[in-house]
């Protein structure tokens, strides 16, 4: 034979036990989990979004990883499984509605919470450079025409959009209308490398490369600036 249970708060008659208290009185006492309230930054460049100290791509799913790293769950709950569901409200203001499911005593319990969050504009470091003038390298683009060359430079600006969602420093920090043509301050001397071969390729020319010594490393190695002329005539 076995003795019936009743739980110590509400005299219940029960097998479901947490912490010595019955299912329902442990649910009223406690809560299930606890979310800190995310602090997000947004680059209000490049639209990144900084994530563990490094800069993401800004998406639905980075923001939810980044909330679900917040969510601290009750230790008693076995098999927790977090779920979260973003609502854009505006521009930065977001809703979040955290779903959390777990087993409390063999039992199926869910519990949901909601926060309101905003996004923070800021700088990142590489569009602050961009800002600044920064660049590593100049892409040079010459033509004939007026036409031909704006044709070309619209051409190279989506080329380098495709670069900056890998790595934003691959902007341009000028644009300088020059003669023939224009030229490109880049960020990433492997983004302008990179598109000056994409441009060699879709014109069928060569591309003409020359560097300047632009100074010394601490280390005693030269540092070049170099430059990348794509012309067509
Ligand atoms: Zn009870
Ligand atoms: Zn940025």
């Amino acid at each position: 034979m076995s003795f019936k249970k009743f739980c110590p708060k509400c005299g219940k008659e029960t097998e479901q036990f947490v912490e010595n208290i019955c299912l329902d009185c442990f649910l009223k006492k406690k809560e299930l989990f606890e979310v800190e309230k995310p602090k997000f930054f947004l680059c209000k460049y490049c639209l990144k979004l900084l994530f563990k100290n490094k800069w993401v791509d800004f998406n639905d799913e980075s923001i939810a990883k980044e909330i679900a790293l917040n969510v601290n769950i009750i230790k008693e709950l076995k098999q927790p499984k977090i779920f979260i569901e973003l609502e854009k409200k505006s521009r930065l203001d977001y809703k979040a509605l955290i779903q959390v499911r777990g087993l409390l005593s063999k039992t199926l319990v869910e519990r949901e919470k909601e926060i309101n969050f905003q996004l923070r504009e800021t700088t990142c470091d590489s569009c602050m450079k961009l800002n600044a003038s920064y660049r590593e390298a100049i892409l040079q683009l010459r033509a004939k025409s007026e036409k031909d060359s704006f044709e070309m430079l619209q051409l190279t600006k989506n080329l380098l959009k495709k670069e900056m969602l890998k790595d934003s420093l691959s902007g341009t920090s000028n644009i300088i209308k020059t003669k023939n043509g224009f030229d490109l301050w880049i960020g990433s001397k492997k983004a302008a490398s990179k598109v000056s071969r994409e441009l060699a390729r879709i014109y069928n020319v060569k591309i003409i490369v020359s560097k300047k010594l632009i100074g010394e490393e601490k280390s005693g190695e030269r540092k070049y600036r170099h430059t990348f002329c794509i012309k067509i005539l």
